[in-house]
């Protein structure tokens, strides 16, 4: 019977083990899926508390990816699936300490209306005077990988980058755009700069090309499960074979041994015919550092960063004071000089996720801004969520509930060079037996992406 070994009970590792189940129940294999905590899930964790579903990692997925919602709809949650409320999208960004709605028609950072983004407060003439002068840009093939801030600054300069994407990619990574490759990150603009030049006219060359959808409503933008993403986990994990699964076991090594791999996990060692590493990659890098010092090496070279989320919920007069129509949240741009990166009102984007007269805000600190505060108490991390919100809203009340949520080394960071690297890691899993690494940290940091890369590994580790 041939054994397969599952490493990490994430979204990617889960995703991994239900993708085997079919084989398992035709008699065809086993399996055992190692997670060092007494959860299953990872990062995906819900609280349901006064009548508010508080996310504490992920809060829904990007509709375009499929893969996220095709898992739920084999699962049988396909009418669990909730869209982002977008007809109150709209994002605000701080600048110098007032709240500024990001101007209709920029898709991403690159404007392809002209007035909207003309009459916004939220660029100086000098950079309206580059948006202009960025359409006339002719197309150009970048020899080597560079920063999203190298190439965006190439085309709308520095207030860009720090309006703009920086805070809208520390949103997703948790990371600056100084040290994220544009070809892993924004693999469309490397293509759209070598097709046209210009940002904005591809932008818009792509826009004419789509079908017109005179009759058919946009899919929102975000998708999320009604009860929250850790539904995603309490729906799948039944489905699985519960002799397979082994929590609170840490796995110290794997080396390979006959041609499969012996995974040491406390006291207790067992082999298996292939091994599917669901970690991030940091973790993986420890796991290999004796089999495979060269891989190991590679995958320790893949940085990540720790993030807090803070939920906070606030009653009717709360909500009722927020701006009307305040949209989905705002960005600060580092340049602002808080620690907050970012806050989402709930409430607006997932309206169900509190009760009508709750106020539901989750705010965000990622990189050095959460390194700083990582070993305050929750109450102090809480004291620093209010201060920022009362300087940015005014917001002074006392907040009905408040939750703090730590995330250590978890968002991986796709540096300059990324893709190289994955080049050379594929060479170095090659020479090892069946070996397939997912998760986060190779090929996007996304719930749907991790999910298909769990599925993945599993083709890859039952073909090699
Ligand atoms: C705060 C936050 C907000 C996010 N927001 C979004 C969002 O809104 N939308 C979105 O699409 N994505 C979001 N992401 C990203 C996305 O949620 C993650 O990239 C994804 O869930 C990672 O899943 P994973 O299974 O690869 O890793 P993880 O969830 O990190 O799971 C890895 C598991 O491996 C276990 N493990 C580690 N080492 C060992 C070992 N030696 N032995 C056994 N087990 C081990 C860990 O305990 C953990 O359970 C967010 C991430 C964070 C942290």
């Amino acid at each position: 019977m041939i054994r397969i070994a599952i490493i990490g009970g994430g979204i990617s590792g889960l995703a991994a083990a239900f993708t085997l189940e079919d084989h398992r129940r035709a008699g065809a294999l086993e399996y055992t899926l190692y997670e060092s905590s007494p959860n299953l899930g990872g990062v995906l964790r819900t609280e349901h508390i006064d009548g508010c579903i508080v996310e504490a990692g992920p809060d829904s997925f990007i509709t375009e990816k499929p893969w996220a919602a095709d898992l739920c709809r084999t699962l049988g949650i396909g009418d669990q699936l909730i869209g982002s409320n977008d007809a109150d999208r709209k994002t605000y960004i701080l600048v110098r300490g007032q709240l500024i709605p990001m101007p209709e028609g920029l898709m991403f950072m690159v404007p392809t209306k002209i007035l909207p983004t003309g009459l916004s407060p939220l660029f100086s003439w000098t950079t309206k005077l580059r948006m202009a002068q960025e359409l006339l840009l002719p197309p150009r093939a970048a020899a080597a990988d560079e920063s999203v801030a190298s190439l965006v600054e190439r085309h709308y300069g520095a207030e860009m980058v720090d309006r703009l994407a920086d805070p809208l990619l520390s949103g997703v990574y948790g990371g600056d755009a100084a040290s994220l490759s544009v070809r892993a990150v924004l693999p469309r603009f490397a293509e759209m700069e070598r097709t046209h030049g210009s940002l904005g006219r591809a932008m818009l060359a792509a826009r004419n090309k789509m079908p017109r959808t005179v009759n058919k409503t946009a899919a929102p933008l975000f998708t999320s499960l009604k009860n929250g993403m850790q539904q995603l986990v309490e729906t799948l994990v039944p489905r699985l074979n519960p002799s397979s699964l082994v929590t609170n076991h840490s796995v110290q090594a794997i080396h390979p041994e006959a041609g499969g791999w012996t995974v040491s996990a406390g006291l207790k060692s067992d082999n298996f015919d292939g091994a599917i590493l669901a970690v991030p990659s940091h973790a993986a890098a420890k796991l290999l550092s004796v089999s495979s010092p060269e891989l190991s090496a590679e995958l320790a070279a893949i940085g990540y960063s720790s993030s807090i989320t803070v939920g906070l919920a606030y009653d009717r007069e709360v909500r009722q004071s927020l701006p009307p129509g305040s949209g989905f949240g705002f960005l600060i741009p580092r340049s602002e000089g808080k620690r907050l990166l970012a806050a989402t009102f709930v409430h607006n984007k997932f309206p169900h996720r509190a009760p009508e007269d709750r106020a539901l805000l989750r705010c965000f600190f990622a990189g050095s801004n959460a390194e700083n505060i990582w070993q305050q108490s929750d109450d102090a991390i809480i004291a620093v969520v209010r201060d920022e919100l009362q300087q940015i809203l005014g917001l002074r009340a006392e907040p009905l509930f408040a939750r703090v949520y730590k995330w250590k080394s978890a968002m991986a960071q796709y540096g300059v060079g990324h893709l190289e690297r994955l080049n050379r890691i594929e060479r170095l899993r090659q020479k090892l037996p069946k070996l397939a690494l997912a998760g986060n940290g190779y090929r996007g940091i996304g719930v749907p992406d991790c999910i298909r890369s769990g599925q993945e590994a599993v083709k890859q580790v039952l073909t090699s």
